[in-house]
């Protein structure tokens, strides 16, 4: 249950577990809703933007008092929804909760059976992987032999994206919070290079250490200090995807980038994007990237936290770095 609207990085006593029991295990008739039993959760960043009394983002926020709502894999139970039937498996917005009675159907997709873990159908081949997707192939126009910077390079979005850029051809260096996630990026994920900017005493310096001639794609899922790092790096032509800002959620008055005089003398292109706004292109990304997993070309790592109980503390470390790779919750087993 999400207590009530907050300020500054998020904590576990923010939420809060409640038992109780379901009054029926079943879809009412005529309602259209369909029951699920929830067996994924994801933790994902912005659903901290959900927990401040804010209605002019692009999500609603949270009501103190409720369920939390994300995006999670479920199994279908009982249905009044005529295209689902108790046994399917399906991803889509849901509760933080061990059962929940769906009504919307926006962004939910059935999920085929087959050998690929359901988890990754809130990572990989959910929301997180296909912003990797559409933000690289649409909004960076990458070509092959681009110097290419991704940040928050282990987490959910960052892996997929560097994997895609090195397919394409891409000499591609990740920053990430720790060693051992410097570790994974260049000897699981095939980055190039990578190292830890907390360590870095001037993120400038750093740049310039690992892009001697300058970044042509920098995909920014941090922001501040390291976003205006990356503007006074870029080449000329340079493209900036503005995909998240985590190191500005929890921040009441956000820092300002000193650095935009660059966008102008190096002519940069600086774009923000959602996801949302490309789904259209989602047939083509699931097919795309299942075939590349099959094929063994992309790996992809998860954080896998156990039981519900188990989900404020698996949220709250997205916003200090404890995830290691996609941040999920294990509700139940199917
Ligand atoms: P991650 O799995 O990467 O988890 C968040 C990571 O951010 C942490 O592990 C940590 O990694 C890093 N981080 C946390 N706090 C800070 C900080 N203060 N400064 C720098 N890094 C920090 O999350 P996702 O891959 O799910 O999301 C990545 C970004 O993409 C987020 O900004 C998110 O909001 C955005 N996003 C945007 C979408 C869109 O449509 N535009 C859709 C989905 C996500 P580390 O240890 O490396 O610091």
């Amino acid at each position: 249950i999400f207590k009530g609207y907050i300020e500054g990085v998020p904590k576990e006593t923010d939420m809060e577990l409640k038992v109780g029991n379901m009054i029926k295990l079943e879809a009412p008739k005529g309602s259209g809703a369909f029951l699920v039993k929830n067996l994924y959760l994801s933790c994902d960043p912005y659903m901290r933007g959900r927990m401040r009394d804010f209605q002019g983002s692009y999500v609603p926020p949270f009501n103190p008092g409720s369920v939390i709502e994300g995006f999670g894999v479920s199994e279908v139970l009982d249905s009044d929804n005529p295209n689902l039937r108790p046994g399917d498996l399906v991803s889509g917005l849901t509760g933080w909760e061990e059962y929940s009675l769906i009504y919307k159907t926006e962004q939910l997709r059935k999920i085929e059976p087959d050998d690929i873990p359901f988890s990754y159908y809130v990572g990989l081949l959910g929301m997180p992987g296909f912003t990797a997707y559409a933000g690289f192939y649409e909004v960076c126009a990458p070509k092959k032999g681009d110097y290419v910077f991704v940040s928050a390079a282990s987490g959910a979005v960052g892996q997929l994206v560097g994997q895609l850029a090195k397919l394409h051809g891409c000499y591609v260096v990740g920053s990430a919070g720790t060693s051992e996630k410097v570790d994974i990026l260049k000897n699981k994920l095939g980055f190039d290079e990578a190292f830890n900017y907390k360590e870095e005493q001037d993120l400038d310096a750093a740049l310039k250490r690992y892009f001697p001639e300058g970044i042509d794609i920098y995909f920014d899922n941090v922001g501040g200090a390291m976003l205006d790092a990356a503007l006074l790096n870029m080449r000329i032509h340079g493209r900036i995807a503005v995909c998240g800002m985590v190191s500005q959620h929890s921040i009441s008055s956000p820092e300002g980038q000193h650095n935009l005089l660059a966008l102008i003398s190096r002519r940069i292109r600086m774009q923000g994007f959602l996801q949302s706004d490309y789904l259209h292109l989602f047939p083509r990304f699931l097919e795309n990237v299942i075939s590349l997993y099959k094929e063994g070309k992309i790996v992809y790592i998860e954080d896998m936290h156990e039981g519900l109980e188990s989900g404020p503390a698996a949220f709250v470390g997205l916003f200090s770095g404890k995830n290691v790779g996609k941040q999920v919750i294990r509700v139940a087993y199917h």
